[in-house]
C-alpha cells in the first residue's frame, strides 16, 4: 500500500505503452534515491535536487527513456549520469546488467548506498567521463544518457551491438540512435530538460 505510488503510476500509464517499464517503475523504491529530506516528495512526477547541482530526473522521462530502448530483459546496458541511481536501478530490472558512468565521486558513492538499499544488485559503478562510454565493456545492446549533450558522442554511437539503441538528450530533443547494419538512424522526439553533459 503506497499511495504516492499508485498516483504515479495512474499518471504514467497514459503516457508509456510498455507494461514491464510501469511495473519497473512500481518497483523501485523512489524513496531510496531522494535526500531523506525530500522523501514525502519522492513519489511525484518532478525532478528533484540530489545535491551537487544535480537532479534525480522526473519520472516520466525515465520511464518514457526506458520505453524507447524497447528491453526485453537479457540486454548488457550503459547508463551516463549515475545521478542518484534511480535511472540504473529502472534499467536494472528491465536488463541483465548496467554499468553506470557518474563524474562526480560523492554523488556515485551515494549512488551505491541508495541501491544497495533498494536491494538492487546488477548494477557496476564507475567514476569517470561517460561521454567516452566504457570501450573495455562494449559493446552494449543499450545506451541510456542522463545528461543533455551538444551533439550524439560518437563513442557511444560505436559502442552499440547491432540493432542496438542509445537515448540521448542533445540540447532540448530526445533523440534515439539505432545501429544498423550499415550505420546508425538517428531520430528526433520530444522536448526534454537535463543537466548538461560535462
Ligand atoms: N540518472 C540520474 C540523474 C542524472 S542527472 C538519476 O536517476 O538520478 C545527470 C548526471 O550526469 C549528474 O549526476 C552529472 O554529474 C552527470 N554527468 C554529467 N556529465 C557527465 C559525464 N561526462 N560523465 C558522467 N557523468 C556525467
Amino acid at each position: 500500500m503506497n499511495r504516492g505510488r499508485d498516483r504515479l503510476l495512474t499518471q504514467l500509464r497514459p503516457q508509456i505503452d510498455d507494461e514491464r517499464v510501469l511495473q519497473a517503475m512500481a518497483a523501485v523504491p523512489r524513496d531510496r534515491f531522494v535526500p531523506a529530506a525530500l522523501r514525502r516528495d519522492a513519489w511525484q512526477n518532478v525532478p528533484l535536487p540530489i545535491g551537487n547541482e544535480q537532479t534525480i530526473s522526473q519520472p516520466l522521462v525515465v520511464a518514457r527513456m526506458c520505453e524507447l530502448l524497447e528491453l526485453r530483459g537479457d540486454e548488457r546496458i550503459l547508463d551516463i549520469g549515475t545521478g542518484s541511481g534511480y535511472h540504473a536501478a529502472v534499467l536494472a530490472l528491465l536488463g541483465a546488467h548496467v554499468w553506470s558512468i557518474e563524474r562526480h565521486p560523492a554523488l556515485s558513492e551515494q549512488a551505491g548506498e541508495n541501491l544497495a538499499a533498494a536491494g538492487i544488485g546488477n548494477v557496476t559503478l564507475l567514476v569517470g567521463d561517460g561521454a567516452r562510454g566504457l570501450p573495455e565493456e562494449a559493446p552494449f545492446d543499450a545506451i541510456n544518457v542522463a545528461a543533455a549533450a551538444t551533439a550524439v558522442p560518437p563513442a557511444l554511437e560505436d559502442q552499440l551491438v547491432a540493432g542496438g539503441k542509445l537515448v540521448v538528450p542533445v540540447n532540448d530533443r530526445l533523440y534515439v540512435v539505432e545501429r544498423t547494419a550499415d550505420g546508425v538512424e538517428r531520430r528526433a522526439l520530444e522536448r526534454v530538460r537535463f543537466v548538461p553533459l560535462i
